[in-house]
């Protein structure tokens, strides 16, 4: 199989920072294990017969200490996790289309209505247990990483949520790991996009796509054609806007990407 080596045998390393991602190794898991972190539901996932829960850390998590809360046959275990300050650089952004940036009345109905959509496939749930090991969407220069502060036109809008990846218009846009599509259509400020459920809360999703070529309810391998890179939204130039979240909360997609581009494979 063409995707196989792209896959890599350990598990995820954690990076208690926020934005980070917080794992824990789990003995005896079963379905009836609960497990949650700071009082949010994680991630379960299986690597290589050993199981592990995932958590996201929000990027506006204090740092300080945090639990991993384990219930099983009525027993109570808390694990402590110390998470450590970061600093996000900021990033200025000229955007041609001023309407992107201070939207009309009739755009902030749009942006409202999509908000409804946006958070319903966020905190999307299916009792799946995911891949955590994804590939890399697209290959390209990463044009914007996670977490800046940003400035569009000297405003301050959110922080950046994903991953830019920059990469001619057209080049084809895989999913990241087995899923199913959960949302696919055209939103104000993230242009053609598609969500993608792995299970367990792990959803990542793709925008400002040229052309989406899959509907709400296609089941996706890993390395399946989703779309293709495009300038659609909120944009200064073609690049794929790449995001992952556990559980609602964003994280930095590039704890679980391989520390490689494999360029040779994905185009
Ligand atoms: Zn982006």
């Amino acid at each position: 199989m063409m995707m196989a080596s792209l896959t890599s045998a350990a598990a995820p390393e954690q990076a208690l920072v926020p934005g980070g991602i917080a794992i824990m190794d789990l003995k005896n898991y079963t379905p009836e294990t609960h497990i949650t972190f700071d009082g949010r539901k994680t991630t379960i996932f299986k690597q290589d017969e050993a199981w592990y829960a995932l958590a996201a850390i929000p990027l506006k998590a204090k740092p300080g200490t945090y639990d991993f809360k384990i219930q099983q046959d009525d027993s109570t275990r808390v694990s402590k996790v110390e998470v450590r300050d970061k600093k996000y650089q900021e990033q200025r952004l000229t955007i041609k289309n001023k309407r992107k940036v201070n939207p009309s009345e009739q755009d902030m109905q749009r942006i409202t209505s999509e908000r409804v959509l946006k958070r319903a496939a966020k905190n999307h749930w299916s009792d799946t247990y995911p891949d955590a090991d994804l590939i890399w969407p697209v290959s390209g220069e990463i044009s914007s990483i996670y977490g800046l502060r940003r400035f569009f036109n000297e405003q301050e809008r959110n922080p950046h949520n994903g991953l830019d990846i920059a990469a001619p218009e057209g080049t084809d846009v895989r999913a990241a790991a087995d899923g199913t599509v959960i949302e696919a259509g055209d939103f104000f400020f993230s242009g053609n996009m598609v969500y993608i459920d792995h299970g367990q809360g792990l959803i990542s999703l793709y925008a400002h796509l040229s052309r989406i070529d899959v509907k709400p309810g296609d089941v996706l391998r890993r390395g399946e054609i989703l779309g293709a890179v495009g300038q659609t939204g909120r944009v200064t130039g073609a690049h794929l806007h790449f995001a992952v979240m556990s559980n609602g909360v964003l994280f930095d997609p590039i704890y679980l990407l391989p520390k490689q581009q494999p360029t040779a494979q994905l185009q």
